[in-house]
């Protein structure tokens, strides 16, 4: 089989084994009507978020990059009782859109989103002394770098990290691309793997999933 049909037909297989619910096939149907990128992550890959926010006991997790609100249902599902989901999204209507799909889900009590600029989001986050034991990283690939120092400053001890894209479909492999994007996450990428204040992985899985504990 050709590589290409391969990865189609695993990807099918994956798809047959873990068939999206109402609640997420919901928030698919949203963003497709409301004309927004259809770059959800994949329900294998959202049943990831879910174990790992669960099996790791976070009580504040941080999401950069709502979208239309298909990871932070993962991410709020890990939660325990009390455990609570911060968003930042730059789109003002990708935030509400996100937020409706949340409440449509019976999680809109756990969510609170934080509209614009993601820099200025976590700046303003550290200025109030926020902390959070979960990061999930899925937002602008050139903020990468910034937004794990951010995760960094703002993580309890034993916080765990997780970024998507992490791959760039391959062009972080290819010496030959050299474009911001990609600069910014081989960046990301070397810092994730060197950086003495984590352990970490990056799992050439999807598009690249980078996952770390921070120390
Ligand atoms: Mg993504």
């Amino acid at each position: 089989m050709e590589e290409q049909q391969r990865a189609e037909a695993e990807a099918h297989y994956l798809a047959s084994l873990f068939p999206e619910d109402e609640q997420l096939l919901r928030v698919k149907q949203g963003i497709r009507e409301a004309g927004m990128p259809e770059i959800s992550i994949a329900p294998a890959y959202g049943q990831l978020l879910t174990l790992l926010v669960r099996s790791s006991g976070a009580e504040a997790v941080l999401e950069i990059g709502a979208l239309g609100g298909y990871s932070g249902i993962c991410l709020a599902r890990g939660l325990g009782e009390t455990g609570t989901l911060t968003s930042l999204e730059l789109e003002a209507e990708y935030a509400a859109l996100a937020h409706k799909h949340l409440q449509e889900a019976g999680l809109g009590g756990r969510v609170s989103y934080r509209i614009g600029d993601a820099a200025d989001s976590l700046a303003q986050l550290e200025q109030e002394g926020g902390r959070f034991d979960f990061f999930f990283i899925d937002a602008d690939k050139q903020g990468y770098p910034l937004y794990l120092d951010y995760a960094l400053r703002l993580a309890r001890p034993g916080a765990m990290i997780v970024a998507d894209n992490t791959w760039l479909r391959g062009r972080v492999a290819d010496p030959a691309k050299q474009g911001p994007s990609v600069q910014a996450m081989r960046r990301f990428n070397e810092r994730m793997a060197s950086d003495p204040r984590l352990i970490s992985t990056l799992l050439p899985a999807y598009d690249g999933l980078a996952v770390a504990v921070v120390k």
